[in-house]
């Protein structure tokens, strides 16, 4: 018998360690980044040639390192890190487990300069697979400096694998951007192929996640904050209106470590519902601080994922602070109307030669046009009419016939010049400029949110037909019917199954006309269907959207002056005007720099 059982030598072992921490460039570029935010660096290179293939270098002003530590560094197990398990239970640092630097010098040619702040010389060390070639005394500044060179030079299978360029630089720059945006206290840049990608300087969280994707996430952000005995929760959500369509800019951090957490990400997902459309993802940047001993973080060897020992409490405690967050800006449009004007005149002018006031006079007005009655009962009263035109005397007078035209004051302190174009949109002039509604939209919104009231308040607002209206629906349809005909009853419909898809309609909400019933039941049940598909939300939820879609303003429909008026205050009361209840926009504002670049 012989034995057959056999130690690997240590090069192997690493090589095998490194199939798990080193699966491409990103990876050793995670690695070494950590190293110098744990080496309490206050600013850190990142040089990157041909997406980590040929080299990856990290530079950093941090402790550095004696000769021995230097040399030890590379060994496995070797860590600065921890000393025994209970430090396992307290770990603020990045890395722990003495495998990083071991593993990348087993599948890498590693060149390593460091010094201490208080050594004159420093020490290089060259590594090539796990083999050491040499090791000098240098001229070196403070700090550390990593060059992983031909990754994976001696493991071709591997090398073979890598993706294109531009992929890897991707997996770099994520690496990057996870550890740049927890640490914006630290400077960060970041050069690829002698190009600078990023130049960071020290800054606040929000100005770093500005810095890092763009000043269009100036309008986007809001803050989220919430603290509770076990956790603190910081950071910030974009708005709803900006959610993705891929699932993009979504960063949790425990304690300054990225990580991913499908069931933390569903409570984001979740606050967010019916605020965005489907398959979209909502943008955040979310920070936990927690007792490192109410953290699990040995479950992966990469570290991005984490276990909390009261996930359930964070889930509820998480959730709360988004849609605290969603609720506090309220999501109500960052417009700014034009507001009645004022009715006391400023004190006059010494020397001012009062003009006779004259009322303006709309040329264009047609006294047999359809106008409304109401609209025109609320024509303001004299003493208005004399101090409106009072103001706008003092404006040219094209501008006074052109206003007398467009508006129609009322005691609101919000009033709409709105004109309707195409049939389907609406379009008024405010302080941040031309605002665009989708009347179809709109109209679900105001809609939904009545509904969702009655539901909750159960007023009836149906009319009693004087003979039931007696309709016909696919089998389909008449199975869906029949079971949501409680739920209708709740929101106005009296509707009762005369069996073979037959239904007698006894009495319907009040906005719905007597030929329109069945048409307005098909899209409810239409929309009721797929909403049950997509699974989106409750019963309840769902039947209020369907019944705002089959009772919708449709786009098409002309809408007068007094239409367009009640359907634009109406939504702008609404809780969140911004989005249909399908979680499509309702408005957009064309703004004037946008207008001044069209016509630039
Ligand atoms: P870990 O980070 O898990 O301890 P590593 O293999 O990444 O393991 O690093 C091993 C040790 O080398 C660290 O514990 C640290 O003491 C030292 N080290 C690595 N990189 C640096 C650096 N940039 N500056 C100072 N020390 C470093
Ligand atoms: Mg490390």
């Amino acid at each position: 018998m012989s034995d057959v059982i056999r130690l690997l030598p240590d090069s192997v072992a690493n090589q095998i360690a490194a199939g798990e921490v080193v699966q491409r460039p990103s990876s050793a570029v995670k690695e070494m980044l950590e190293n110098a935010v744990d080496a309490e660096s206050t600013e850190i290179r990142l040089i990157v040639k041909d997406a980590g293939k040929t080299l990856i270098q990290v530079i950093d002003n941090g402790k550095g390192m004696s000769e021995t530590d230097a040399r030890l560094c590379f060994e496995r197990h070797a860590t600065s890190k921890i000393r025994d398990t209970q430090d396992l239970f307290s770990i603020r640092t990045m890395g722990f487990r003495g495998e990083a630097l071991a593993s990348i010098a087993s599948i890498a040619q590693v060149e390593l300069k460091t010094r201490q702040e208080n050594e004159e010389l420093g020490t290089e060390i060259q590594i090539e697979g796990s083999e050491v070639k040499s090791q000098n005394p240098c001229q070196t500044s403070k700090g550390t400096s990593v060059a992983v060179k031909n990754l994976f030079f001696n493991v071709p299978a591997r090398r073979q694998f890598l993706k294109s360029d531009s992929v890897e630089l991707k997996h770099i720059s994520e690496e990057f951007y996870r550890v740049a945006l927890v640490h914006p206290n630290l400077k960060f840049s970041f050069y690829h192929n002698d190009k600078c990608l990023h130049n960071l300087e020290s800054e606040s969280f929000k100005e770093r996640i500005i810095s890092l994707f763009g000043d269009v996430y100036k309008k986007r952000l809001v803050p989220i904050e919430q603290a509770v005995s076990h956790v603190k929760i910081s950071g910030f959500i974009c708005k709803p209106e900006f959610a993705m369509k891929t699932k993009g800019e979504q960063y949790f951090f425990v304690n300054n470590r990225f990580i991913r957490h499908p069931y933390l990400n569903h409570a984001v997902s979740q606050a967010f519902n019916e605020l965005i459309p489907e398959k979209s993802y909502p943008s955040y940047f979310i920070r936990f601080e927690v007792e490192p001993k109410n953290i699990d973080i040995n479950i992966h060897p990469t570290k991005t994922e984490i276990k909390f020992i009261d996930e359930k409490l964070i889930y509820g405690v998480l959730l709360a602070a988004v849609k605290k967050s969603i609720g506090a800006y309220n999501l109500s449009p960052s417009l700014d109307f034009l507001t009645n004007p004022k009715f006391q005149p400023d004190v006059l002018p010494q020397n001012y030669t009062p003009k006779i006031p004259t009322v303006p006079v709309n040329p264009n007005y047609n006294p047999f046009e359809k106008t409304n009655f109401s609209e025109r009962s609320k024509k303001p009263t004299n003493q208005q009419a004399y101090l409106e035109s009072f103001e706008l005397l003092q404006k040219p007078i094209e501008t006074c016939v052109q206003k007398e035209i467009e508006h129609t004051i009322d005691d609101g302190s919000t009033y709409f010049d709105s004109f309707q174009i195409l049939n389907k949109y609406l379009v008024v002039d405010t302080h941040s400029g031309l605002l665009l509604v989708c009347q179809q939209r709109a109209h679900e919104r105001v809609l939904f949110e009545q509904f969702q009231k009655q539901i909750v308040d159960r007023q009836l607002v149906s009319q009693q037909k004087l003979f039931p209206q007696s309709l016909d629906f696919s089998a389909p349809n008449a199975e869906t019917l029949s079971d949501i005909l409680p739920s209708l009853k709740d929101l106005g419909w009296d509707i009762e199954s005369l069996g073979h898809h037959s239904f007698a309609v006894n009495a319907a909400p009040c906005e719905v006309k007597e030929s329109e019933v069945q048409g307005v039941l098909e899209i409810i049940l239409e929309n009721f269907k797929s909403g049950i598909m997509l699974n989106r939300n409750d019963k309840q939820t769902n039947l209020a959207i369907s019944m705002a879609s089959g009772m919708a303003i449709k786009s098409g429909a002309p809408l007068d002056k007094l239409e367009q008026k009640h359907l634009l205050t109406q939504l702008f009361a609404c809780q969140i005007p911004q989005l249909s209840p399908k979680g499509k926009p309702v408005f957009s504002v064309l703004s004037e720099e946008e207008i001044n670049t069209r016509l630039n």
